[in-house]
């Protein structure tokens, strides 16, 4: 039996309650379809962990989780600590440091779940945003000046290279390919002359490589219209960091819920672990009440058994997910219903 070495960081608020079910579903799925074993390192980096120790992870943090064939991530962030902390010195930073430049995050509109838009057909809905990961807008490069004497001024840059732009957009690309061959590349090159006017220049060269995908550029703002007026339209979406961000937590939106939304931070040449992650955060607001939606978590579980090579497994962990929100007796309070975080995961586990 293949043993697969996995750093599970459940994080803060609903992070640790989600993804209890994620481990759950994905070593059973794993065992089950692909004859492989999922081992589970626990770690307690997290807003506590903060709060006894000063950081965030242990001095060796990074070390210690290079060790591992990937990541479950939870979520981090808490109402009494800063993000300046909490997100940027573990979320972020990770990105960076495992070269995790595509953040693939899938919006699926399942049968059973109540779309916002009328007239959808379940799976009219299918898109896969590839966002970039590592640099653009949430480049640590800028600064404050005059700190506190009611005259600051504050500078953030955006960094794009051509190395940046060129290998997420031809992953999207790769991802097309494999998909309805259809992708759209955001920008908002009208405004943002220098960085989006060089991400459209290697748009333009790396698309001559894929004749046999029906590609086009679109402005950030019509595309978020038209995520809203045809979301059919759109198959694969490439985004800078920023435009990939907010675009996808609206894509969540249309497809019924951010409890849904999964997602992946890979380094594809896997030379690092990659990181797999809900689109949500810690949710301090339901944190505790046993009502988080964990199949976000679990998609994301999914993705990361894919990123494995346990086909199979990820395969049954999205079909069983569909079954049950198909069959539509579980439902936590954000579809709809009344069930609680472990009903959801029970059901899941049960389908598989
Ligand atoms: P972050 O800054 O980490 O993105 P956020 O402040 O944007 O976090 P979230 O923690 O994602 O916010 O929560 C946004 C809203 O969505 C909250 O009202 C929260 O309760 C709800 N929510 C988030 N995740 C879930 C989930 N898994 N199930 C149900 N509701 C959720
Ligand atoms: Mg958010």
């Amino acid at each position: 039996m293949a043993v697969h070495k996995i750093a599970v960081i459940g994080g803060d608020g609903i992070g640790p309650e989600v993804i209890d079910h994620a481990s759950r579903a994905a070593q059973k799925a794993a065992a089950k379809f692909d004859n492989a074993e999922l081992a589970f390192n626990k770690l307690p980096w997290s807003t506590d962990y903060y709060k006894q120790h000063g950081r965030m992870m242990p001095v060796d943090g990074w070390e210690v989780l290079a060790k591992h064939d990937a990541i479950l991530f939870g979520a981090v962030g808490s109402p009494d600590v800063s993000d300046k902390i909490t997100v940027n010195e573990l979320l972020l930073p990770m990105r960076r440091k495992y070269d995790q430049y595509v953040n693939l995050r899938p919006s699926y509109l399942f049968h059973g779940v109540d779309c916002p838009l009328k007239n959808k057909a379940p799976g009219a809905i299918d898109i896969v945003v590839y966002r970039e990961n590592t640099e653009g807008e949430y480049a640590p490069v800028g600064g404050q000046l005059y700190v506190g004497m009611e005259q600051e001024i504050a500078v953030q840059t955006g960094v794009f290279t051509r190395k940046g732009c060129e290998r997420i957009l031809r992953a999207a690309f790769e991802a097309a390919r494999k998909r309805r061959k259809k992708l759209t590349s955001i920008t908002k090159s009208n405004a943002q002359v220098f960085s989006m006017g060089l991400w459209d220049d290697v748009f333009a060269v790396v698309r001559k490589d894929y004749p046999d995908v029906e590609s086009a550029p679109l402005l950030v703002d019509a595309a978020a219209m038209d995520l809203v007026r045809k979301p059919e339209s759109f198959d694969v979406i490439v985004a800078s960091n920023l435009f990939g961000d907010i675009l996808t937590d609206l894509a969540a939106a249309v497809t019924g819920s951010i409890g849904l939304a999964s997602s992946a931070n890979i380094n594809p040449t896997k030379q690092f672990p990659s990181m797999f992650e809900p689109v949500h955060g810690s949710a301090p607001d339901i944190t505790g009440k046993g009502i988080a939606n964990p199949l976000a978590a679990i998609l994301s579980a999914g993705l990361m058994l894919d990123h494995l090579g346990l086909a199979k497994s990820a395969k049954m962990i999205r079909d069983s997910v569909a079954e049950v929100l198909k069959d539509g007796k579980v439902r936590t309070p954000d579809l709809g219903g009344k069930a609680t975080t472990t009903d959801m995961g029970d059901a899941v586990v049960a389908a598989l």
